[in-house]
């Protein structure tokens, strides 16, 4: 692995670094979890798109700057250590888009790419339903072909941002007499305001009303909303997940920027000795996480896949984020945990990382059969 940057990845970085500065708010927005947070973080979308900083990754004509892995790594250090809100926008720009290039439409890319990457579009992921969450291939919503189109039917869950987001997608049981469960499924782009969708909060900890369950009762969708081959669903599905386990969810750059805070918070408060080799730990950790993710990418950008690879970072990173939440609340003392920071705000946040993006025991079972070869486990 090579880690000296090419000059054009680091002009990028620079102007990055720049842009940041003059344009992150000075007061961070209210969390996105909520409806007056939610509509200033599409704003600031809006804002990073004008500059084409939104999806920098992207083709030019979608509205990005058709830079590498690499540049995209960089750029997301500068984002974070700027201290720049969280992105609104992740789960389409994160998990829908990769799809659709690799098996959308041109005509699909050129509809749902450009409002997706200025946050007018904001995408929501409709895949866990009440019976189908780590066993996702048992689930039950229906997608009936109708003239035009599809019909759907059934009841997702655990839908985060669902509450205020515009549209979803999700996979749908098109084929109910198909012989395995992960087979005669559908991929699907639905509007969350169209007749028979009913969306509800789900309750969170912290109060706060953006996630959401979806009822679907006769919604239709019309035949250019279904994307790669009916049927497929499951295949065209399994292909972004690693993304979202592996890479795109957490940059290093997020951790990066957090250890430093964390550093800083450790220094303001006397450099308290007790939590010494946890803060320490913090900071070899964001740093291994940051090399580990670097080898990653060199690899990709090699040719090779992210693949089963992604299940160690999904671990490792939802198990780190705990933990330096919970030093930052002891540094911040008795109160912290009930504090208004954003330290007691990502703690809670931070205790469902093993749980999304697919829950870490099945993580654990993927890593020991897929890439230590063990024996499968009883199921
Ligand atoms: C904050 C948050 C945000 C989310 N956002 C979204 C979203 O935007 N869109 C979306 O579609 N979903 C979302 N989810 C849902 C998430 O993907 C599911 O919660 C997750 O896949 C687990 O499914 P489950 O909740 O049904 O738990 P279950 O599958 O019922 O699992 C319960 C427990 O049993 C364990 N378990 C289950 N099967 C096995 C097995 N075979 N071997 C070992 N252990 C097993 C699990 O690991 C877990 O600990 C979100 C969840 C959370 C907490």
């Amino acid at each position: 692995m090579d880690l000296q940057h090419s000059p054009e990845d680091e002009a990028l970085r620079a102007e990055a670094r720049d842009w940041l500065a003059a344009h992150v708010p000075e007061r961070p927005l209210p969390s996105l979890e909520t409806r007056e947070g939610f509509a200033a973080h599409r704003a600031w979308e809006a804002r990073l798109h004008a500059d084409r900083w939104s999806v920098v990754s992207w083709p030019r004509e979608y509205g990005g700057r058709g830079a590498g892995l690499f540049a995209w790594l960089l750029f997301e250090q500068e984002y974070y250590a700027a201290g720049a809100p969280g992105r609104v926008s992740q789960n389409g720009i994160n998990l829908l888009a990769p799809t659709l290039f690799d098996h959308g439409t041109e005509e699909q890319r050129a509809r749902v790419l450009p409002p997706m990457a200025s946050g007018e579009v904001v995408w929501a992921q409709a895949w866990s339903e009440p019976e189908a969450g780590s066993d996702l291939a048992s689930l039950r919503s229906r997608a009936v072909p109708t003239e035009g189109g599809w019909l759907l039917n059934g009841q997702k869950t655990w839908s985060s941002r669902a509450a205020f987001a515009d549209r979803a997608f999700g996979i749908f049981r098109s084929d109910p007499r198909a012989d395995r469960p992960h087979q005669g499924l559908t991929y699907l782009m639905f509007d969350l305001s169209a007749p028979g969708v009913t969306v509800r909060p789900v309750g969170r900890l912290d109060g706060k009303p953006a996630f959401a369950e979806l009822f679907l009762d006769d919604v239709f969708v019309p035949d250019e909303d279904v994307i790669g081959e009916p049927g497929r669903g499951w295949r065209i599905a399994m292909s972004s997940t690693g993304n979202e386990r592996g890479l795109t969810l957490r940059s290093p750059g997020r951790f990066l920027a957090a250890a430093d805070r964390l550093v800083r918070q450790w220094r303001e408060g006397g450099e308290d000795r007790g939590v010494r080799d946890r803060v320490a730990d913090a900071v070899i950790g964001a740093r291994a996480y940051e090399l580990f993710t670097w080898a990653g990418a060199s690899r990709f950008a090699q040719g090779g896949s992210i693949g089963t690879e992604s299940s160690l970072n999904k671990v490792f990173w939802s198990q780190y984020d705990i933990a330096l939440h919970e030093t930052a609340l002891d540094l911040l003392g008795e109160d912290g945990e009930l504090s208004d920071t954003a330290w007691a705000e990502g703690h809670l946040f931070s205790l469902a990382g093993p749980i999304y993006a697919g829950t870490n025991e099945i993580q654990r079972d993927i890593i020991a059969e897929r890439l230590l070869g063990l024996p499968k486990g009883r199921r």
